[in-house]
């Protein structure tokens, strides 16, 4: 898209991708609703484009389809609120605009701890705002199963509910529970729907899954009953993959995730499985001598395809995290969420025609505090990998922040956590990177964070965004310190 004449000065975030500014002013009296319009037109091709002019007298939009038409009214709302601040003051402005990707995503762990409905709704309307698109959505790890599923109810009856929570050296005593019934989950549904945001639910397996194994213990190697997890970190007891009962309790868990949830996309995780389990399982091992595989890495490859096929006989896709390219045996068609890659799997995976979303959890996990992750580290982060080829750049399908809650337990913390860190990763994953400036975002988001407000989302204070190297010496320490154990560096038995 031609790059006209960019003003730094219109408050809008993410920040439009062309803007042709007549160096004139109207007023916001003088607008009259009644000649506005806001049409949809075959010229513009992507459905998430748009064209707003802002005339003396009108407000115009065209745009290329629905989702286009709401972008452009979000773009307008933050003009229009940035006016009443200025006396009324509107510049006379042509906006041509369209998303750098496709896919522009935040993500919500409700596993470690739940966030109410209410709360979801909050930050989904702060998402609609900035333009962002997908709600990944973790329901279920270690700590917790949160999706009702009544082809077995021990999942919440068991598996919502544990005995305390200790993540690192965090420690609250008492029981912790809670689950998702399906008309919450529908409601959220809809909610985002109508706000152009579609949500992927996230069964993460096979590892992750005590939750699961405390409520059905023989899909799981040992057939141990083990109690739904209450520390954080990466446990060995993870699904079987050698046994029936597990693919029967998946398929018949995802059959009632795919009649909650319409998303094309489904995420089936697949990180952080150890192997230790399966080394040691005769129903693993017959399975890995049976399909005459190399060892435990192919099998989990064997075993996420598995779940892919019964997806894509449903019409649906996978989308799992990168560990799953370790297997070497990936279908094809499966979305890869690259989070952390030292191996660069994932920029292979692209440059030879796999889709990939960029999450390095470095840059763009923002439970790590302010101090480790500098708003700014976050918003100059380029998702096109410099391993990533000319060609594979056309398969990083977009972005994803996310927000993990082992340490965060109420929505206060959750907003200053996630904002205004969502919005660095929402201007990545629409503003082009020639158009992006830091400085720019920064006194932009000034202007956003009370409609922000307006959404129930209070941001962290301007003054925590970028912290000076001492502030981030302490941080990142005291992170450290309060989450590192000694089983969590040198693993569970
Ligand atoms: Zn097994």
């Amino acid at each position: 898209m031609e790059n006209l004449n960019i003003v730094p000065y219109l408050d809008i975030v993410p920040y439009p991708n062309s803007i042709r500014f007549f160096d004139s002013y109207t007023n916001l009296r003088a607008i009259d609703r009644r000649k506005s319009t806001n049409i949809i037109s075959d010229e513009i091709v992507n459905p998430e484009a748009y064209r707003l002019q802002v005339k003396k007298d009108r407000f115009l939009i065209t745009s290329g389809g629905e989702a286009g038409k709401f972008y452009a009214q979000q773009s307008l709302l933050q003009l229009v609120d940035s006016a009443k601040r200025n006396g009324g003051r509107i510049p006379l402005v042509e906006i041509v605009d369209e998303p750098a990707f496709e896919y522009r995503g935040f993500m919500i762990d409700s596993a470690r701890h739940m966030i109410k409905v209410e709360d979801i709704k909050k930050l989904v309307d702060a998402a609609a705002l900035l333009k962002l698109n997908v709600m990944h959505w973790h329901l279920t790890d270690d700590q917790g199963w949160r999706i009702e599923i009544e082809s077995y109810p021990n999942l919440v009856r068991v598996g919502s509910v544990r005995n305390g929570s200790h993540f690192g050296h965090d420690h609250v005593d008492g029981e912790y529970s809670g689950y998702y019934t399906k008309a919450q989950l529908s409601e959220i549904v809809e909610y985002c729907a109508a706000r152009h945001i579609r949500v992927i639910p996230e069964i993460d397996m096979p590892g992750h899954m005590i939750a699961a194994i405390a409520s059905y213990p023989e899909v799981s190697c040992t057939g141990k009953q083990l109690e739904v997890e209450s520390r954080q970190g990466i446990f060995p007891d993870i699904l079987c993959a050698g046994k029936p009962e597990t693919y029967q309790m998946i398929k018949s868990v995802l059959q009632e995730v795919m009649e909650i949830f319409p998303s094309q996309d489904i995420h089936i995780g697949g990180d952080e499985a150890p192997k230790k389990r399966w080394k040691e399982c005769r129903h693993c091992q017959a399975l890995i001598q049976r399909y005459r595989l190399n060892d435990e890495e192919e099998l989990q490859g064997w075993f996420m395809n598995r779940i892919e096929e019964f997806l894509h006989e449903n019409g649906r896709r996978a989308i799992v995290w990168n560990e799953a390219l370790n297997s070497g045996l990936l279908n094809e068609g499966i979305t890869v969420q690259m989070w952390m890659d030292r191996k660069k799997l994932s920029a292979d995976f692209a440059n030879t025609g796999g889709k990939v979303i960029i999450s390095p959890f470095f840059h763009y996990y923002t439970d790590y505090p302010y101090g480790m992750t500098p708003l700014n580290k976050t918003y100059k982060f380029d998702p096109i990998l410099r391993q990533i080829n000319h060609d594979g750049a056309d398969n990083v399908l977009g972005v994803e922040a996310t927000v993990w809650t082992e340490h965060i337990r109420d929505f206060e913390k959750l907003s200053y956590m996630t904002y205004p860190r969502f919005a660095a990763v929402a201007e990545t994953g629409w503003t082009f990177k020639a158009n992006k400036d830091c400085e720019d975002f920064n006194r932009r988001l000034l202007t956003l964070l009370p409609m922000l407000k307006a959404r129930g989302i209070e941001a962290a204070d301007p003054r925590d965004w970028n912290p000076n190297l001492w502030r981030r010496l302490c941080e990142t320490l005291g992170f450290y310190r309060k989450t590192l154990t000694k089983d969590m560096i040198f693993g569970y038995k």
